[in-house]
C-alpha cells in the first residue's frame, strides 16, 4: 500500500538542522509528523489528489523557531499599550502621549512600555517631573524595555499612595529623593505592581513574575480580557515563525488560561511555563512544581521546570556584580536569595528531577548560581539536568570553565548587548566600566568552549522576530577597537533558535529538526537566506508557519 501524504512542501531551500541530511528540497507530512524529506523526486510519489501542496518558492525552510525565553502574557498585553521604544526627550514623550490619547479616546491611565533607560536624557534617569510635564492630568506609568524598572508621574504615585515610598522585599524599591519623596523610579516587579495593578490591564500580565498559585480574585470579565490579549500574543508568535515558546514567568492563572485555549484548539504554538520560586517562600513549595509537571504534560502545554530570579539588571543597579559598579563606588547590587537558601532550593528542585532556569545578569549572581548547580551535583549526583542560566551578561574568568564542567546551558539574547539592537551603550557601559567589557555577553566564547546555547528575544524586552535576533547575533561588533569578537555564524544562530531550543526542553527526539518521525513544526521564509546579507535579515519576512501540521500563519498570497 502506498502512503499518501497530507501535506507536501516543495521547491524549498530546506535547512533541516539534521547533520545526516543538512539540506533538502521537499518534505512530506502525514498526521502531525514528517514522514519523508529529500529531493522533489523522493517526495513527489507521496502526493495524492487530497494532498495539500505548499510551494516554498525557493525560499528557506526551517524547523519552526523555538523562542527559549519570553514573557507571553506581558508581551501580549504590550501589543495594546503605547510603545516608548523610540521616544527621546520630554517633548517627544508629550507628543506621543497626545497622539495616543487621540487614538484611544476616554483613556484614564497611560501605560507605556519598552522605554530605553535614556528615553528622557542620556545623562540621568527619568523623574516624575519629566512625566508630569509630558502628561500632568492622567496617571502615567512607563516600564523599561527589560521590565525591571518603571517610572511614574505624580498622579500615578498619588493614586497608589506611595509618594513617600513603600515597604518592599529586598531588591525592590520605590526610589526616594533625599527629602523622602518618591522621585518616580520603581525598581523591580513588587514596586512596579503597586501602580501597574491600578492600570487598565490590572497588572495581571506581570503577576507571573511575583505570584505562583495564589487565588488571584480575578473576575470573569477580567479573565476574558486576558484571554483575548493572550490570543493576540500567541498569534503574533505564529506570525513571527515561532512554533514553540518557553515562558520565563508564570503562575497558575496563566497556565489555566493556556489550558483552556489548548482545549479549544486555539494554541498556535507549543507553550512551556515554569513554576516560579520566589524569595521568602518556604523551600517545600518546590514540591508543587512536581505536581504541575504531572498536571500539564501535553504536546502543547507543559510546566516542567523552575524559574528563579537571582538578581535584577545592570541599568538600575540591581544586577549583582563581583566588585563595585564602575559609576557607584561601594555598590554592587543585592542578591535576592542568601547562598544557603538558594542552594537549598536548587538542590531540592534537582533532586525532584526538575530543570532549573535562573535569571542571573551580574557576574556575582552568575557565580552564586554556578555554586548552586555544583552543590546540587555533589548532593544528588550528576545527571543530564540541562540546568540553565538566563542572560549571563557578565561572566568572570574564573567561572567561565565551570559552564562546560557542570554542563550548564547558556540562555542568551542576541538583542540585549548594548548597540546590538535597540539598547543604547550610554546607560550600560559606564555602569560596568571599560575593564568589564571583555567579560560581557560572551556569546561566541561560550559556544567555542562547547557550552550549549539557546537564543531568544525575551519579548517584550526586545522585538520578538527571531530573524532580528539572528541578525543581531551575527552582526555583533565590539564596543571599541581591539574588543573581543563575540559574533556567531548564521548557522550557529539558527541552531540556537531551533534545535538547541528543543534540546533544552528535553524534546530533541520530537522537534528542532526536520527529519522523518519529527513533529511537523515548520517555518517557510519569503526568501532564500543564503542569498541575503545578514544586515538585511530584518527585511526577510515569514511566508508560512506550520505547527503540528496546521498552518498557523500565512502571509497574504503565500499559499
Ligand atoms: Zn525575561
Amino acid at each position: 500500500m502506498t502512503v499518501i501524504a497530507d501535506l507536501i512542501i516543495r521547491n524549498g531551500a530546506i535547512r533541516t538542522m539534521d547533520e545526516d541530511r543538512p539540506t533538502a528540497q521537499s518534505l512530506a507530512v502525514l498526521g502531525n509528523r514528517i514522514i519523508r524529506i529529500g529531493s522533489e523526486a523522493e517526495c513527489q510519489p507521496l502526493e495524492g489528489p487530497e494532498t495539500r501542496v505548499i510551494d516554498a518558492r525557493g525560499a528557506t525552510v526551517l524547523p519552526g523557531f523555538n523562542e527559549a525565553h519570553l514573557h507571553i502574557f506581558g508581551g501580549s498585553v504590550s501589543l495594546q499599550q503605547l510603545s516608548v521604544a523610540t521616544v527621546k526627550g520630554v517633548e517627544d514623550l508629550a507628543a506621543r502621549i497626545a497622539e495616543w490619547r487621540a487614538q484611544n479616546p476616554g483613556l484614564g491611565f497611560i501605560v507605556g512600555h519598552s522605554a530605553p533607560y535614556n528615553f528622557i536624557s542620556d545623562e540621568r534617569m527619568p523623574r516624575r517631573e519629566d512625566l508630569d510635564r509630558a502628561c500632568p492630568d492622567l496617571p502615567v506609568f512607563i516600564s523599561s524595555a527589560d521590565h525591571h524598572t518603571a517610572w511614574a508621574n505624580t498622579a500615578a504615585l498619588k493614586l497608589a499612595g506611595i509618594e513617600r515610598g513603600a515597604a518592599l522585599p529586598p531588591g525592590s524599591e520605590v526610589v526616594l529623593d533625599a527629602d523622602g519623596l518618591a522621585n518616580g523610579e520603581l525598581r523591580e516587579a513588587p514596586a512596579m505592581n503597586l501602580i501597574y495593578s491600578l492600570s487598565p490591564s490590572g497588572g495581571r500580565d506581570l503577576l507571573g513574575a511575583v505570584t505562583t498559585a495564589e487565588d488571584s480574585g480575578i473576575t470573569p470579565e477580567e479573565r476574558s480580557e486576558d484571554m483575548a490579549a493572550l490570543r493576540k500574543g500567541l498569534a503574533y508568535c505564529a506570525r513571527n515563525g515561532i512554533t514553540s515558546i518557553q515562558n520565563m514567568d508564570g503562575n497558575y492563572y496563566q497556565l489555566d488560561m493556556l489550558r483552556e485555549l489548548h482545549a479549544n484548539g486555539e494554541l498556535p504554538v507549543r507553550v512551556r511555563v515554569p513554576y516560579l520560586f520566589k524569595p521568602g517562600t518556604a523551600v517545600e513549595a518546590i514540591g508543587n512544581a512536581a505536581d504541575w509537571r504531572e498536571e500539564f504534560q501535553s504536546d502543547f502545554l507543559t510546566s516542567d521546570f523552575i524559574k528563579i530570579f537571582a538578581d535584577g539588571v545592570v541599568e538600575s543597579g540591581t544586577a549583582v556584580l563581583v566588585g563595585d559598579y564602575a559609576d557607584a563606588p561601594g555598590h554592587n547590587g543585592t542578591l535576592l536569595f542568601s547562598d544557603a537558601d538558594f542552594n537549598e532550593a536548587v538542590i531540592l528542585a534537582d533532586s525532584l528531577g526538575l530543570q532549573v532556569a535562573v535569571h542571573a545578569i551580574g557576574d556575582g549572581a552568575v557565580h552564586q548560581v554556578l555554586n548552586a548547580y555544583q552543590a546540587a551535583r555533589e548532593a544528588n549526583g550528576g545527571r543530564d539536568a540541562r540546568h540553565r542560566i538566563e542572560h549571563i551578561e557578565l561572566l568572570q574568568e574564573s567561572d567561565f570553565p565551570r559552564f562546560a564542567e557542570l554542563g550548564v546551558v547558556g540562555s542568551m539574547q542576541p538583542a540585549h548587548p548594548p548597540e546590538a539592537m535597540d539598547f543604547p551603550a550610554e546607560t550600560y557601559l559606564p555602569r560596568i566600566g571599560a575593564e568589564r567589557e571583555g567579560i560581557a555577553f560572551r556569546t561566541r566564547e561560550l559556544l567555542d568552549a562547547g557550552v550549549p546555547l539557546v537564543f531568544s528575544s525575551d519579548w517584550p524586552v526586545a522585538r520578538l522576530a527571531p530573524l532580528d535576533s539572528v541578525k543581531a547575533a551575527v552582526m555583533r561588533r565590539p564596543w571599541r577597537e581591539g574588543g573581543k569578537d563575540q559574533s556567531v555564524t548564521v548557522d550557529q544562530a539558527l541552531h540556537a533558535y531551533t534545535r538547541a531550543g528543543a534540546w533544552v526542553e528535553f524534546k530533541e527526539t520530537q522537534k528542532g529538526k526536520l527529519a522523518p518521525g519529527y513533529l511537523a513544526d515548520i517555518v517557510i521564509l519569503d526568501t532564500d537566506l543564503t542569498k541575503v546579507a545578514p544586515s538585511e535579515f530584518s527585511n526577510v519576512s515569514i511566508a508560512v508557519t506550520i505547527c503540528n501540521a496546521r498552518v498557523t500563519y500565512a502571509k497574504d498570497d503565500a499559499i
